[in-house]
């Protein structure tokens, strides 16, 4: 028996069997997380396609069920967030801000417009563009940031008068677990389920006949089962996908200055996340004061259990994605990279991985030309930057990428060359409520936030009625 439930249809779904959800602080189980049925998840399907038509008719109370979700999420954000170092590794505070970043994304959600725009109003004829709700959405998430990256889905989805189901990751279920249970005391049975399972779990929410959009966020390979098993039925797909964003330091910049915000764009969360900086590329003429500031601090940052108050950086989330971290670092080093910090897993028990700074390493090793995930840095020189904008758009990914210069304008103009989603000058990882989010070529398809991302949710209707 599990303590964390399934909401379907406003209620707490009784569990048949379980699965264990392991501690990255340990290496060992904590928790168990329902394992959902294929019924189970028919009845929460059922459940929100009968939910739909009275949602989607009344805006007004959906924009205030926004604010509410808000407030009750704030009341449980530190007990969630608590959950989620548990299950995630990540330091407490930040864990608890995620939950907090959540509630301030439905506030800001509820205020996005949905109004319809005259296209047309004369003699002959008038038309108006309105927006309407696609129907059951399915929301698959992964567990570098399982609550925010969940919320940017449920917020603008309900908002736009849609119902859905949440399937979140197997590593980190219990949290969104957790969003489940308090919600289902805010909104009208139906409107949200939360279902956990495994990755077949997240095949059956696709391929749902009720299922009329699939909101993703995940890696490149499932994103690209997504799209298949969706197209069939021609759903509707947003995909957020992986990155291996480039980051490009010019010369004119102070080592020293920019060092610690470098540093941050790379390891936050221990580097699982999609938009952390994951190739570093430094001009020849800076190279050295980069790599000794860099390699100085990932010696020195406090890692450990999420739940001590100290800690800055936590394990890596799951025992597959350790093994890479370690495998792509090993293949480096066995290339012949230079290893100025950290190598290796700690002496510890737990997913726990030295931040690490490779150097002597370029394109063509494993760990430059794919998406490492986790607390490994490669920082590679270049003395031309023509040539490095080059290097940083040769590959498939294009999420985000970033430019460093005391140059602004140059800085700008670079960054525009930058083939990815989102291009920062002096800054990285910065996402923000009122602009899209989302990736070029295999980074996605679609965007997030905003009134894209609301957009994304809906699809138009022309009313075009006759005057004569
Ligand atoms: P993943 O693709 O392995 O899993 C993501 C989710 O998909 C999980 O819930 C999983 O159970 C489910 N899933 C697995 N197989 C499925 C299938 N065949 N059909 C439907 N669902 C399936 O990704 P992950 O390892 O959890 O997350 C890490 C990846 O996510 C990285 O590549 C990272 O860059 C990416 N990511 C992207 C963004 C973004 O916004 N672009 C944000 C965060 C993470």
């Amino acid at each position: 028996m599990s303590e964390f439930t399934l909401t379907i249809d406003g209620q707490a779904a009784p569990t048949h069997q379980t699965i264990p959800v392991v501690n990255p602080a340990t290496g060992k189980p904590f928790a168990d997380c329902p394992d959902t049925t294929r019924a189970q998840l028919d009845q929460a399907m059922d459940a929100a396609q009968r939910a739909y038509p009275a949602w989607a008719a009344d805006e007004a109370a959906r924009r205030a069920a926004m604010h509410a979700c808000a407030e009750a999420l704030r009341a449980k954000a530190a007990e969630i967030g608590r959950v989620l170092t548990q299950e995630q590794g990540k330091p407490l505070e930040n864990a608890i801000g995620e939950v907090v970043g959540g509630a301030v994304w439905f506030d800001l959600t509820a205020g996005l417009p949905l109004d319809a725009e005259v296209l047309q109003d004369d003699d002959e004829q008038r038309i108006e563009l309105h927006r309407k709700p696609l129907g059951v959405v399915g929301a698959i998430t992964p567990w570098n940031f399982p609550i925010i990256l969940a919320i940017w889905k449920i917020a603008p989805a309900l908002l736009a008068g849609n119902t859905l189901v949440l399937k979140p990751s197997p590593y980190t279920p219990l949290s969104s677990l957790a969003v489940g249970e308090v919600l289902r005391d805010v909104l009208p049975p139906g409107v949200f389920q939360v279902v956990s399972g495994g990755d077949d779990l997240g095949k059956w929410v696709t391929e749902h006949p009720a299922v009329r959009k699939i909101s993703f966020t995940g890696s490149v390979p499932t994103g690209k089962k997504i799209a298949e098993v969706a197209a069939p039925d021609l759903k509707r797909v947003t995909l957020e996908l992986g990155g291996n964003d480039p980051a490009i330091v010019l010369g004119d910049m102070d080592p020293k200055a920019v060092a610690e915000k470098l540093f941050w764009g790379a390891f936050q969360n221990s580097g699982q996340v999609c938009v952390a900086i994951k190739r570093l590329y430094v001009d020849e003429a800076i190279y050295q004061p980069i790599v000794r500031e860099l390699a100085a601090l990932a010696k020195q940052v406090p890692v450990g259990d999420g739940l001590e108050s100290d800690t800055k950086l936590g394990p890596i989330n799951n025992a597959p994605q350790f093994e890479r971290v370690k495998e792509l670092v090993d293949d480096a080093v066995a290339a012949g990279a230079k290893v100025e910090a950290g190598g290796g897993p700690l002496d510890r028990d737990g997913y726990f991985f030295a931040p690490t700074v490779l150097t002597d390493v370029a394109e063509g090793v494993r760990i430059v030309d794919e998406e490492q995930f986790g607390p490994a840095l490669p920082i590679i020189p270049f003395r031309d930057v023509d040539d490095a904008i080059e290097r940083a758009n040769a590959t498939h990914f294009g999420l985000g990428g970033s430019v460093w210069t005391s140059d602004v304008a140059r800085g700008t103009d670079l960054a525009k060359r930058l083939q990815c989603g989102t291009g920062w000058v002096n800054q990285h990882l910065n996402l923000v409520p009122n602009a899209p989010f989302g990736g070029s070529k295999w980074s996605g398809i679609g965007y997030e936030n905003g009134p894209w991302g609301l957009a994304a949710f809906t699809e138009y209707q022309v009313i075009n009625v006759a005057k004569s």
